[in-house]
């Protein structure tokens, strides 16, 4: 099949684009190479990148033309809460606009073509449009209302009602999927779970925001990548699939769990646990996230490969040789071999 996918360089496209390759699937990656853009993750992947924004109408069009795609599976974001707070007008840009810009492109691409009746069009979106649960309380579902707490979430809840209204209006075959917390290789260093790490291994404190208290649903990225080729070819238009582990956890245990494998691998004097300490807390700060992943299960038959455990040792290690890996290059960087 022919994919379109946006944002392939990310931490989630990645991953996406990575298995679709391996799959045999042809594959147009757009992406405009932000802060959180990784080339190095596609090394050896063969996709057509294409170095553009999602905004940018004309290249857009020009992908659709070459591709003339099977489906689209759209990731391109801006995705970090912290910087959304300090500098919300790129998330309105990017995230509302540029998927306006999408959509509008994919819809005169697909009427052109016929519409063709097995197009899909994948709008990747988070559970944290729902904004958040208290402890105890039931988890979210596909029909819970959006109430988005921070101007990342604003700005996704609100290219999702674009998405769904494309479908409703014009019926391009839109689904809409919302994921919980990713976990895994190639996640931007400043996420919580490389920063736990790198912290620990570089002998600093580990900051966690708040009490630690705060929950959060962890999925292994290749799963959510897997779930999202599933819904591009099993899915049914005006869908909406959420996906997650199901397994809850408080951001304090996940971090302890963190450095005690760090512990067994890497073990240095003292426990890395010492190195914990708690932050001032991120205002808005979502209290506990949680999801139904009933309509994965029953529409596409996925559910997640790795367990929180498999996945975290997994990852643990990636990043213990990615740290080694990169020390390594250092060292041999020219000019100091005498030195
Ligand atoms: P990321 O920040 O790691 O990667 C985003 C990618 O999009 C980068 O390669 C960046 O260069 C590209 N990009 C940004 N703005 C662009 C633009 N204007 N035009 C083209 N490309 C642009 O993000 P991620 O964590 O991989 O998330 C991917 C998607 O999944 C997002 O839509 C996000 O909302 C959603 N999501 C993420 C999580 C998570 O835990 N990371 C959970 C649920 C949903």
């Amino acid at each position: 099949m022919r994919f379109v996918v946006t944002g392939g360089y990310g931490f989630i496209g990645s991953a996406v684009v990575r298995e679709l390759c391996r799959q045999g699937h042809a594959v147009w990656n757009i992406d405009k190479m932000t802060y959180a853009a990784n080339p190095d993750a596609l090394e050896g992947a063969p996709a057509t990148n294409i170095h553009a924004c999602i905004t940018d109408r004309p290249a857009i069009d020009q992908v659709f033309a070459e591709a003339n795609p099977d489906a689209v599976i759209h990731l391109a974001a801006e995705t970090h809460v912290d910087r959304s707070i300090d500098g919300p007008a790129a998330f309105l840009r990017t995230n509302v606009e540029g998927s306006f810009v999408l959509l509008e492109a994919a819809l005169k691409w697909w009427t052109k073509a016929g519409c063709p009746r097995d197009f899909r069009f994948v709008h990747v979106s988070t559970d944290e449009v729902f904004g958040d649960l208290d402890f105890g309380e039931d988890v979210f579902d596909a029909k819970s209302p959006y109430k988005p707490s921070s101007p990342y979430s604003a700005s996704k809840a609100a290219s999702d009602h674009f998405a769904r209204a494309w479908h409703r209006t014009y019926r391009l075959p839109v689904l809409v999927t919302n994921c919980s917390n990713n976990y895994g290789p190639w996640q931007h260093d400043e996420k919580l779970i490389p920063t736990v790490i790198s912290k620990a291994l570089s002998g600093q404190a580990i900051p966690i925001y708040g009490n630690g208290e705060n929950i959060r649903d962890w999925l292994y990225v290749e799963d959510h990548a897997l779930g999202l080729i599933a819904a591009a070819t099993k899915g049914a238009p005006g869908d909406t699939i959420l996906f997650g582990g199901k397994t809850e956890w408080s951001n304090i245990d996940l971090v302890s769990v963190i450095c005690g494998l760090l512990d067994e691998r890497v073990p240095a004097e003292d426990p890395y646990a010492d190195l914990i300490e708690f932050v001032r807390d991120r205002p808005g700060h979502d209290l506990r996230y949680a999801v139904d992943t009933s309509s994965a299960v029953q529409h596409l038959g996925w559910t997640p490969r790795q367990t929180l455990s498999s996945g975290l040792s997994h990852t643990v290690d990636w990043y213990i040789q990615r740290g080694r890996l990169e020390q390594s290059k250092q060292d041999d960087r020219l000019g100091l071999a005498r030195g």
